[in-house]
């Protein structure tokens, strides 16, 4: 029975850290703030700072059911949205790896994506403060888990993964702009598939996120597309993509490599 504590412990750690990630997701792209100064979270319609009873996860904005105690705007749905999302993947992380290494080693990924996925989707950019985060958090953790388990093909496949995953992205984006004519993939994409290569490993994980993430952009795009919320001539940022498909292999890679050989026949 005391188990049911540790979920719900952890629940609430990702409900806390998925606060903190909103801050990131506010602050990062604007130059008027950083994530230390102002202290206080501020409304960012009246700037009055925000109370500590006004700022518990999710709780909050149900109790203010969604609007500034002072000025009534409306506080964006998103804020609740990634403090529920990085807890439930924390649970679910939990659940996949217990409390080992590659515990830590999710919540590290995690963490990074869901920021850069948020950003890049609001404003088509992915800050180097987070890839750099990304990078020094996964190199530390890689060499420690193939430290500690005296496994040195682990550390090998996920730095060639780093290396193999910027240059894939680098070089679609490089043919893809001289067929289209005009910029087809950011560096900041080209970071970010470097760092998935790094947390996730070169085959068969990032051939599955660029197959994925391509996919699902393909599908998404369209539909945004012939439901006229985009146009043709609108970016579409590919972050969100590449970041939610890196999440489907971290957790469910084994199983649909193994259940896509068995479609494909060669198993
Ligand atoms: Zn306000």
């Amino acid at each position: 029975m005391g188990d049911i504590w540790i979920p719900i412990f952890i629940f609430i750690i990702g409900l806390t850290i998925g606060s903190f990630l909103n801050v990131c997701i506010y602050r990062i792209p604007r130059s008027d703030t950083s994530i230390y100064s102002p202290r206080r979270s501020f409304c960012p319609e009246c700037s009055q700072s925000i109370k500590f009873y006004d700022n518990i996860p999710l709780l909050s904005y149900l109790f203010l059911r969604g609007k500034c105690r002072y000025c009534q705007a409306k506080i964006s749905v998103l804020y609740p949205i990634v403090e529920f999302v990085t807890a439930a993947l924390y649970l679910v992380i939990y659940y996949q790896f217990g409390t080992t290494l590659y515990f830590l080693h999710a919540i590290f990924f995690v963490s990074v994506l869901i920021p850069i996925a948020f950003i890049d989707a609001q404003h088509y950019i992915i800050p180097n403060a987070l890839s750099l985060t990304g990078l020094g958090l996964g190199l530390g953790i890689v060499c420690i888990i193939s430290y500690q388990s005296k496994d040195i093909d682990y550390l090998k496949m996920r730095l060639i993964g780093f290396v193999a995953g910027g240059l894939v992205i680098w070089l679609i984006g490089f043919i893809g702009s001289a067929i289209m004519r005009k910029k087809a993939m950011g560096m900041g994409d080209v970071k970010l598939m470097a760092i998935i290569g790094l947390y996730l490993g070169a085959l068969p994980e990032l051939l599955m996120v660029i197959g994925l993430s391509a996919f699902s952009g393909a599908v998404i795009g369209t539909l945004l597309i012939a439901t006229g919320k985009k146009d043709r001539k609108s970016p579409i940022p590919y972050g969100p993509f590449i970041a939610g498909a890196a999440v489907v292999v971290l957790l469910w890679g084994d199983p649909l490599w193994k259940e896509y050989l068995q479609l494909a026949g060669w198993n």
